[in-house]
């Protein structure tokens, strides 16, 4: 029998024609299907910029980076996330720290992020893990308006908050950032996008990912040159998407809706064939007025680590491939030897981290395959306890 992996793309057809219609015309880079991306992300978020970049690490990179954050700065996150949302504060010299996440939700609340703050924080990256929204709102009100608020939206695009506004639409955050890596809730190929309501933040941004290069005429400090001439005024990168990614993303964009009903649909079958199943304990719902993405559906074993550890195997031996999201990012190597992070740190995010195991969950998901992968979870969590 096939092997089910935990994530994976749906592209059809008219991906792939789009993406050969690029190929075809005159631009492969920086032509017209990024723009056209960044205005169908903007438009989906209900913001007046989205800046697209090579990877959903380097919009993070990015964010950071417009919000300022530098050596001396320290950049706030939750224990259990992608390394990379901790990351982008280390490229730029600053200090990681981490809020640890409430069993609830397994998001960082307004009370965690509280409780890890400090005064040389400059920047806090909520995630939306799993696909359910941070508390963006309370977290705000926690933290100040003088903290740059970045929402790490990886898993969450085409989500809703509970006033039913869309993930990414900044109300309450200075930023948030999207990847579009196959397994994320469209995908690019590799891709990323960051949305902001500042036109300052938005002008920093763009400027990052063509290496800190500026055009504008009012903008250059040297005057009476010609029409070639720019100036680098920051170390930025290359971090430019190139149209044949923004045609695929831009493509895959006008299925998100389905794409997000699906993962609905399967977290609803998941629901209901497992809630039975007393040696699990299945996650967190959408609070009312919201929608969940459900880029990922993680039960947790309640008898933990060695059950957790069992299960992981034995499901892989049948070929289910389920996944553990994800180590509490200050266990790193790097994050424990270079920071002197210990383990004990975040005790909430160290019992999930010991128990987790995300199920498969994407769109394509057939009846059949979820069916085979439900009777072998309902037979082996038991046995494994
Ligand atoms: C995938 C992911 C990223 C990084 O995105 P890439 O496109 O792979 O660089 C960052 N944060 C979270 C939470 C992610 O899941």
């Amino acid at each position: 029998m096939e092997a089910i992996p935990y994530g994976r793309q749906s592209l059809d057809s008219d991906d792939i024609d789009r993406v050969t219609d690029v190929l075809r015309g005159d631009w492969l880079t920086q032509g017209p299907a990024v723009a056209a991306f960044e205005e169908a992300v903007a438009s989906l978020c209900d913001v007046p910029h989205a800046v697209a970049f090579s990877s959903g690490t380097a919009a993070l990179h990015g964010a950071a980076f417009a919000a300022g954050v530098g050596s001396g700065d320290v950049l706030l996150t939750s224990a259990i996330t992608f390394a990379a949302s901790a990351n982008c504060g280390v490229y730029l010299g600053a200090e990681p720290a981490f809020a640890d996440i409430d069993p609830e939700t397994f998001n960082a609340s307004a009370e965690t992020v509280s409780a890890a703050m400090n005064e040389r924080v400059r920047a806090v990256v909520g995630v939306d893990f799993a696909g359910l929204p941070a508390p963006v709102e309370e977290i705000r009100r926690a933290v100040g308006d003088d903290v740059a608020l970045i929402v790490d939206a990886s898993h969450s695009l085409g989500a809703l908050h509970p006033d039913e506004r869309p993930v990414g639409c900044c109300d309450h955050a200075d930023m948030a950032t999207f990847s579009f890596h196959p397994v994320k809730p469209v995908t690019s190929g590799e891709g990323g996008m960051v949305t902001t309501r500042s036109v300052e933040l938005a002008d920093r941004l763009r400027r990052f990912r063509t290496h800190g290069f500026v055009r504008e005429p009012a903008d250059l400090r040297r005057s009476g040159e010609g029409a070639w001439y720019h100036e680098q005024h920051d170390l930025g990168f290359n971090y430019r998407l190139s149209d044949i990614h923004s045609a695929l993303g831009l493509s895959q964009l006008g299925r998100l809706g389905h794409f997000v009903e699906r993962r609905n649909e399967v977290a609803a079958r998941y629901r209901e064939a497992l809630a039975g199943v007393e040696e699990l304990e299945l996650p967190p719902a959408a609070p009312a007025g919201g929608r969940h993405g459900y880029h990922l559906f993680v039960v947790r074993h309640r008898s933990g680590e060695a059950a957790r550890r069992a299960l992981y195997d034995a499901l892989r031996e049948e070929g289910i491939l389920v996944q553990v999201h994800y180590l509490p990012v200050y266990w790193h190597p790097l994050y424990a030897e270079r920071f002197g992070f210990c383990e004990g740190l975040c005790p909430a995010a160290e019992a999930y981290y010991r128990s987790c195991l995300s199920l498969p969950c994407f769109p394509g998901l057939g009846e059949a395959d979820q069916g085979r992968v439900i009777e072998a979870v309902g037979r082996l969590a038991p046995a494994v306890a």
